[in-house]
């Protein structure tokens, strides 16, 4: 589970400065390279940081979770993030403040990743080829998405902790239910959540990246695109507020589902890691053979995984791409109600 987000967010290798090759360069790390290409505006950057859903997915969560705040909760939200700012000499990953807060809020668990050392907070390592139980197994002593997600709202439902505590505890919770409605950051198929995936996607063979070659690293790659070139093209030029308006609307009636279940961590993990199943991995013609459950780290481990997908030619076409596309849209918005969920669960007993 690593790439746009992906790559770093692991912290299991170092951050690959970019992913074409031929892009390498100074002061590259921040830039984002759109490559027009038939029309379709494709982004291939790899980020210094993990982004799971890149910048305009988390962005759009938060937007979509807006909507669907009680006003106690909006309040709540407002009043903490307000007065218990971000450090203003913040690198943000993302660009500076956004006036809206919860967006601004949405990224601010990347950029305090190695700070923070909250990498493993980001994803939940589920095996491939597992279907239910508890999730403890999985979450190894460094803490993962699901068990974050838990504490993060026991902070922000005790009125009597530290406010700077509940104001972070907020922005936590934007930015990981966020990353837990992206497929490859609960499941894992001993490739580093895609990461060790090459996948040629649309007219984009996987390059090696700029990494000595025994790293069996490339782009683009699985988890990659999931974490941002799918919602990227999906997106079009469009931007995170149109784009939340548009989800909310067309996922009305299940919304109002989502809404009427009670909320449970585990079991929303689950349901993502079936969309993997089905949408990343069983969407590919070439079939990927369930791996041995363990977590390389590096490509060039779990017997040369990197080099073993990269021989399979994976392709992510057009019709990979739609598929996806409505994977990724589904994910968003649930991620945008039920982060509204805790919240409004939040402010309702613990103003
Ligand atoms: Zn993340």
């Amino acid at each position: 589970m690593e790439a746009d987000w992906a790559l770093a967010e692991r912290l299991r290798q170092p951050p690959p400065l970019f992913v074409l090759n031929f892009l390498a360069g100074p002061g590259i790390m921040n830039r984002k390279l759109v490559v027009a290409i038939g029309g379709l505006a494709v982004s291939f950057c790899v980020a210094p940081q993990a982004q799971a859903w890149g910048c305009r997915g988390h962005q759009t969560v938060a937007l979509i979770a807006e909507k669907h705040l009680t006003p106690e909760a909006r309040q709540l939200v407002d009043k903490l993030l307000s007065e218990n700012p971000i450090d203003p000499e913040l690198k943000r990953y993302c660009g500076n403040a956004s006036p809206d807060l919860m967006v601004d809020a949405s990224t601010w668990a990347d950029d305090v990743r190695n700070e923070r050392r909250n990498g493993p907070w980001h994803y939940i390592d589920i095996p491939r080829g597992k279907h239910k139980g508890s999730l403890e197994e999985y979450c190894g002593a460094d803490g993962c998405v699901t068990r974050a997600i838990e504490e993060q709202r026991a902070i922000l439902k005790d009125r009597f902790a530290d406010a700077a505590k509940r104001a972070e505890a907020v922005r936590y919770l934007v930015h990981f239910v966020g990353d837990m409605h992206q497929p490859l950051h609960v499941i894992n198929n001993g490739d580093k959540g895609g990461n060790c995936a090459p996948v040629k996607y649309l007219h984009h063979q996987p390059l090696p990246n700029p990494l000595p070659p025994e790293r069996e690293d490339y782009s683009p790659n699985l988890h990659q695109i999931w974490d941002t070139e799918v919602v990227e093209r999906d997106m079009e030029v469009s931007n995170p507020h149109r784009y939340a308006d548009d989800l909310d609307e067309r996922f009305r009636a299940e919304g109002a589902k989502w809404e009427a279940t009670a909320f449970d961590v585990e079991k929303w993990a689950w349901e993502v890691h079936e969309r993997a199943e089905a949408d990343v991995y069983g969407a590919l013609a070439a079939k990927i053979p369930v791996e041995p459950d363990v977590k390389p780290k590096g490509c060039s481990d779990n017997n040369h995984i990197g080099r073993r997908m990269f021989e399979k030619h994976l392709r992510a076409d057009e019709a990979y791409q739609d598929r996806a596309a409505k994977a990724a849209e589904t994910g968003l918005a649930e991620a945008g109600v039920r982060l509204a969920m805790i919240l409004n669960d939040a402010a309702k007993t613990n103003p």
